[in-house]
Formats: structure tokens, sequence, C-alpha cells
């Protein structure tokens, strides 16, 4: 792992979306002083995301990076952050700087990152300064009897973490300019590994997902997820201009989460939607109830989903979409 970005990253902690004190104090103070630009980085869920970048934005970040997923909440585990902080290094970069409040938290998954990317980590700093690129990390050694001056530059990011309510949180200057605001979709995996899926678009500007525009969707389920229907649908989704959503289930390999439908995912309302495989989950139905027309496809002749469905066809998902296929020829 050798890319670098000319950057200082903040990790925002916070609980649901109430943001803990010390990450702003944080960001105010890496404002100040930081060679490079500062951004805040926040692990949540996309059901949060809005309500956590709306209170970070006065806080005048020069960049917001949101990174979503379900696993991401209250209960993400230090393991789960601290895969997820190390995949973006991968991915984006070595940050020059990484600065973490010193809470339980903040303490906990500081050095399961520091592990990861074998960079030094600076603990329970009550200041911070710059000097060029060298970032100091200032705190109290022998019994607090002297204030020590600790750098960690041969090896990126420089890695401290800070106690809270050292450093006041400041609302001065520009907000985060809306373009600045930076979308990322992990995929957490059972065993804890983490999927940095491709980028996403300004959550915010709502240029993004295509799925969201457009007129067809053809939806997978579990039900439709094996590889000859997958790829049968995706012809289909091409004959007929469409485009293919999914349940949560199926955003992994193939799949990215911008093509998941649904209370964590995207909110569409096409002409037409047809669902296969699915079985009508609440979490699903909220993000896709305002199709035009709602098809379902399910072998099971009752599935929850049949009672918003226009039209219900029990059977096959592979079965469909062979028949529609031969149909649309
Ligand atoms: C906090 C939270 C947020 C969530 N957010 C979302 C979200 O945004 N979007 C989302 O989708 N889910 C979300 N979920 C998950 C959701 O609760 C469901 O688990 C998920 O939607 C189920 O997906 P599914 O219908 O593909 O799978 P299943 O519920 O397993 O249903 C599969 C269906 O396929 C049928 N079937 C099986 N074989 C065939 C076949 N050969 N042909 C046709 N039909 C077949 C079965 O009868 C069944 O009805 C969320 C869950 C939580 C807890």
């Amino acid at each position: 792992m050798s890319k670098q970005c000319d950057k200082t990253w903040v990790v925002v902690e916070h609980r649901g979306v109430v943001i803990e004190p010390g990450s702003v104090q944080l960001l105010s103070k890496a404002k100040t002083i930081s060679p490079v630009p500062v951004v805040a980085v926040v692990l949540t869920t996309a059901a949060d995301r809005d309500k956590l970048v709306a209170q970070l934005r006065p806080f005048g970040a020069d960049q917001i990076m949101v990174v979503t997923d379900d696993s991401l909440n209250e209960k993400m585990t230090q393991e789960t952050a601290a895969a997820t902080l190390t995949q973006m290094m991968v991915q984006l970069g070595r940050p020059i700087a990484l600065l973490f409040s010193a809470t339980t938290w903040g303490r906990s998954v500081a050095p399961r990152v520091q592990g990861n990317v074998d960079a030094g980590l600076t603990a329970d700093c009550v200041d911070l300064r710059f000097d060029n690129q060298t970032l100091i990390g200032i705190k109290p050694s022998y019994g607090d009897r002297i204030m020590c001056e600790i750098t960690s530059d041969s090896v990126l990011p420089q890695m401290v973490t800070v106690r809270p309510n050292v450093f006041q949180a400041v609302q001065e200057g520009e907000p985060t300019p809306e373009d600045a605001i930076e979308q990322l979709a992990v995929t957490v995996k059972p065993d804890n590994q983490v999927v940095l899926n491709q980028r996403q678009e300004n959550p915010l500007t709502n240029a993004d997902n295509s799925l969201a525009a457009t007129d067809i969707i053809l939806a997978l389920g579990r039900g439709a997820n094996d590889p000859v229907t997958i790829q049968l649908a995706e012809k289909v989704a091409q004959k007929m201009g469409a485009k293919i959503g999914v349940t949560r289930p199926l955003v992994g390999d193939h799949f990215t989460q911008e093509q998941q439908i649904g209370q964590s995912g995207t909110t569409v309302a096409p002409k037409l939607i047809i669902n296969l495989g699915i079985s009508g989950a609440a979490q699903y139905t909220t993000g896709m109830s305002g199709a035009g027309t709602i098809v379902a496809v399910n072998v099971d002749p009752d599935a929850p989903i049949k009672e918003i469905a226009d039209y219900y066809y029990p059977g096959e998902a592979q079965a469909f979409l062979q028949a529609l296929d031969e149909a649309i020829n």
C-alpha cells in the first residue's frame, strides 16, 4: 500500500446522527494547522448520511467523504471501522495525517488501523501542530510532568488520537461546498472483510443514480440470484432499455450498492418495475412502491410482494425472463 494522497483525514465519530463533539473540535483544529486539504471521513448508513453531512458542513472541511453501508451503524465493530479505513487508504492513497478523537471508540479503532498500515501512532495528544508536512503530536509524559513533542513521519499516515475538549469547535468561514461531498460505498462481508465499491456521485446534488432516473427497472432478488438468470436479465434489460436493480442480499461481487433499491439504497419511481424472485420485505418495497406499474414474479403464490403488485406471476424467474426475451424479439 504505497499510494499517497495529500490530505489530512479527520475520522468523524458518531452515534446514529449524533456527532461526538471531539470529532468536530479536531476538524476545526485541523483546518487551522493542516498544510494540505482537510477531509472529514464519516462511516455511516445511507439513512443517516444526509443528517450527518448537514451537521458537518458548517465546520468547513475542504471535503467530506461519506462511506455508507448498513453494517456501518452504531453497532459497527472496531474491526469493521479499521478495515474500512484501511481499504480506503489502499484505494484512495494514504493521507499525510489521520486524526481520531481519543474517545473509547477512537482509542480502539486507531491502533487497529495502525496495525494494518504499519504506521506510527501518537496517542492521547493535547495539542497538534505541523512543521511543513510533519505532524507534531504534543502530549504529557513522565507522569504528566513534561510535555513531549512526538513525530512519526517515516511511514504515512501520521496518526494521532487527541483528547476531546482540548480544542474549540468553530463554525466560521465557508461551509463545505456541495461538490466537495463525496460518497463511497462499502460492502462488509460476514468475515468482516471490507470491499470498497466504486465511487458514487455526490449525495446532495442528486446527480447520481441512473437507476433513480430510469423508466423501466428489472429488479432481481435472491430467487433470481444465479448466473444464468442474471445474464438473461441483463440481456432482456438491454433489449427493453431497462436498468437492473437489486435487493440488498445481491449487493457484493456482481452488483454495486448503487443498484440496491430500498430503505438503505436508492428510492426509485420508474414507470414499470418487474420484480423477479423478490419476497417484498418492507425495507425493499419502501424504495419502489412509487413505481407506476408493479409486476412481480415469484415461485411462492403468496409472497408478500403480491400485496403491492399490479400483475403477479407465480412461477420461476428464469422461465419468465426466457418468455419475455422471446416475446421482445
Ligand atoms: C436496516 C435494514 C435495512 C435494509 N435495507 C434494505 C434495502 O434497502 N433493500 C433491500 O432490498 N433490503 C433491505 N434490507 C433487507 C430486507 O429486510 C430483506 O432481507 C431483503 O429485501 C430480502 O431480499 P430478497 O427479497 O431478495 O430475498 P428473500 O426475502 O430471501 O426472498 C427471495 C424470494 O425469491 C422467491 N424465489 C425463490 N426462488 C425463486 C425462483 N427460482 N423464481 C422466482 N422466485 C423465487 C422466494 O419465494 C422468495 O420470496 C434491509 C434490512 C435491514 C435490517
